[in-house]
């Protein structure tokens, strides 16, 4: 048993002459080395249970409530003795999601489990949604009455940006500081994916410099965050210890779907790949 972040390299699986099977009680499977596993026979399933998908959903639509709506400024204004005087017009003015006049533009990058879970949400509130996503037909990211868009056009026109892509070497630092400087200076960037996919480092230049308007971040490069983490500092990022998607049926569900994996891989069940096994195209 290791905790989700430890690394499964090459090296450790092949002196785990054993092992047979690695179930993931997670979403992700970053740390492991899936194709060293496949070579060596080992299977590698995750419990990426609804309840999962929904709940970083609803985590992130927390997010972009919190910080559109500017709630942790409001709160504090009134605790400090605040109310409704000039600075509400400045500082502690929020913005709507709803397209239309004051409308707001999402770019959700990645259109998957989560990503689609978040879009409908959005839709709820009557946002316009620009998805980007290579390796989803346009016309599917349509029928979900969203615009496709290209990777750079997206960074330039959308005030909140959303990442919910797995982290690999082709995403790992997807957001770095070119990245940074061509959002604009209201946009709010969130991660609920995985640490790395932004530059952490660069992330902490934009906010300082207010090239960006603020952050959301549920996931670190290093997890837990180093004590002397410098976005510890700053007041235009909010933090949450990984755990978006956290409720008690999700980790109930994730528990049962972990050990279901088990026992359909050791009663050879045709199941076993059903829901759970990794590499399988759940998305068309
Ligand atoms: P998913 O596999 O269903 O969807 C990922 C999407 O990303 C796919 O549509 C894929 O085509 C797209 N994608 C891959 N590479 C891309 C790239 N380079 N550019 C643009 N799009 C790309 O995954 P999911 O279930 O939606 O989860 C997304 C990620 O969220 C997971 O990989 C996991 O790391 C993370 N996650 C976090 C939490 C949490 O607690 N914060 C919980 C669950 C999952």
């Amino acid at each position: 048993i290791a905790n989700r972040a430890t690394q499964i390299t090459r090296k450790s699986l092949e002196s785990a002459t054993d092992l047979r099977m690695i179930a993931k009680y997670t979403n992700g499977y970053d740390n492991v080395d899936v194709k060293a596993a496949s070579n060596l026979g080992i299977v590698v399933v995750n419990s990426p249970t609804e309840s999962n998908w929904g709940g970083v959903a609803e985590g992130t639509m927390a997010y972009i409530l919190c910080l559109l709506k500017k709630v942790r400024e409001k709160d504090r204004h009134v605790k400090n003795g605040g109310w409704r005087d000039q600075s509400l017009f400045g500082t502690y003015v929020g913005s709507r999601l709803s397209d239309g006049y004051e409308g707001l533009t999402i770019g959700i990058i990645g259109f998957g489990r989560i990503g689609r879970k978040l879009i409908k949400r959005c839709l709820g509130f009557e946002a316009n949604i620009h998805v980007y996503d290579p390796f989803v037909n346009k016309q599917i990211i349509e029928n979900n009455k969203c615009n496709e868009i290209d990777f750079t056009d997206g960074l330039v026109l959308a005030d909140f940006i959303s990442i919910h892509v797995p982290l690999n070497k082709e995403t790992e630092n997807l957001i770095a500081k070119e990245e940074l400087k061509q959002m604009k200076e209201n946009c709010i960037l969130v991660n609920t994916a995985r640490g790395g996919i932004i530059n952490e480092k660069d992330l902490v230049w934009a906010l300082t410099n207010k090239k960006i308007y603020g952050a959301g971040l549920d996931v670190f490069e290093t997890e837990p965050p180093l004590k002397d983490n410098p976005l510890f500092q700053l007041d235009n990022v909010l933090l949450t210890p990984h755990n978006a998607a956290l409720t008690l049926e999700c980790r109930k569900r994730m528990a049962v779907e972990t050990c279901e994996n088990i026992v359909y891989y050791l009663t050879k069940s045709d199941l076993l790949n059903k829901n759970n096994i990794i590499n399988k195209n759940y998305l068309n």
